[in-house]
């Protein structure tokens, strides 16, 4: 049986992302644990306990909750992992002893939450807060010694286990994101990047596909190599033309598109005619100045960044109808305008 795609992302976002898997974690043991807890406590009148428990689950329950619905996970990382160490001391109020069990997933959970050396300063609170609250189950000075290096050991597995997940994260998203050709980002980056930014409601700018001219004939021509050559310094040009906020993706084979986040559509006309003249001027295949065709169009909320991209390369394929060399405008209820 296939996967739907909303189970396989599910799936995939608890494994590619530990923070998540962490505060999922949490999420149920606040769910199936703490809440039931919370409501014993209460039948017993014993409001103390009732009221602490109850802040816990809530407080983890809502941050697990928050991160699968932004897949931001910093600040529930921290509400989980103060929320840890909050809830060690109380129950080493509540029932002494148990609190010396719970130190250590709180102490290795820590390091998947907050930075490590917030998990170092977090887990010496959980460890320093059992250890005296339960001091007479832990044996006193005797047990103490025990307690700690186990405590440290737990840690320093933490840590290590975390930062080579991290590390390999990191690296698979470069991998994954970045087009090995140009160095710039991929389509994917573009698609990621566009669902956060659009998801605002609010309009956000201009999309442009460009789509280098006669680039068949370059391959044909001078070779494959030749052609790789080309969309390197091509993509470095574009770059180089580029405001600060504006970004840039192979979209795929010789298309490029500009994400012109800043400004209203007479700055974006300004950045892509620069681009076109700079683009004529310095990327060259035997003397022969290579040149681009563009399809533009100015976002207008609620629009999906999909539909605005369609515009774009509706105009797109105008610009290469009219000859090329050119850049042609869309607006929302408009047919397409020419400006070169
Ligand atoms: P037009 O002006 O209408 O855009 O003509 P074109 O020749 O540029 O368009 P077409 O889509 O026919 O050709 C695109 C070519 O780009 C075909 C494909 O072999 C080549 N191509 C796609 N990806 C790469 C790549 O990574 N490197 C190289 N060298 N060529 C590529
Ligand atoms: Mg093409
Ligand atoms: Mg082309």
């Amino acid at each position: 049986m296939r996967d739907t795609p909303q189970r396989a992302d599910w799936r995939e976002a608890l494994l590619n992302d530990y923070a998540l898997a962490v505060l999922t974690l949490g999420g149920v043991v606040a769910v199936v644990w703490l809440a039931p807890f919370a409501v014993y406590r209460a039948l017993t009148a014993n409001w103390l306990a009732a009221a602490s428990d109850a802040i816990l689950a809530i407080a983890i329950g809502a941050a697990a909750w928050y991160a699968w619905r932004t897949r931001d996970t910093r600040w529930p990382g921290w509400v989980m992992a103060v929320a840890i160490v909050g809830g060690i001391w109380a129950i080493g109020l509540a029932a002494q002893f148990a609190a010396l069990f719970w130190a250590y997933p709180g102490v290795l959970m820590n390091f998947f939450l907050v930075p490590a050396p917030a998990a170092v300063v977090l887990g010496a609170a959980a460890v320093l807060g059992a250890a005296a609250l339960s001091w007479q189950e832990l044996g006193g000075t005797e047990g103490l010694p025990f307690f700690v290096i186990t405590n440290v050991l737990t840690g320093v597995f933490g840590y290590l286990v975390s930062q080579q997940a991290h590390r390999r994260i990191e690296r698979w998203q470069a991998l994954s994101l970045l087009d090995p050709l140009t160095g710039v980002g991929n389509r994917r980056l573009m698609e990621v990047e566009f669902a956060q930014a659009f998801r605002c409601g609010a309009s956000v700018g201009a999309l442009a596909v460009l789509d280098v001219d006669h680039f068949k004939a370059i391959n044909d021509g001078h070779g494959h190599e030749a052609g790789d050559a080309v969309l390197r310094d091509l993509a470095t040009v574009v770059q180089s033309a580029l405001r600060k906020t504006d970004r840039l993706y192979r979209f795929g084979g010789e298309e490029f598109v500009v994400w012109l986040g800043q400004g209203d559509a007479a700055a974006a006309a300004a950045v892509l005619e620069r681009i076109r003249q700079v683009v004529r001027e310095r990327v060259r295949i035997a003397e022969r100045a290579v040149t681009f065709s563009a399809g533009v169009a100015v976002h207008t909320a609620p629009e999906s960044w999909q539909a605005c991209l369609a515009r774009a390369d509706a105009a797109l394929y105008r610009a290469k109808r009219e000859g090329r060399d050119r850049v042609v405008w869309t607006s929302p209820g408009e047919g397409a305008s020419s400006r070169t």
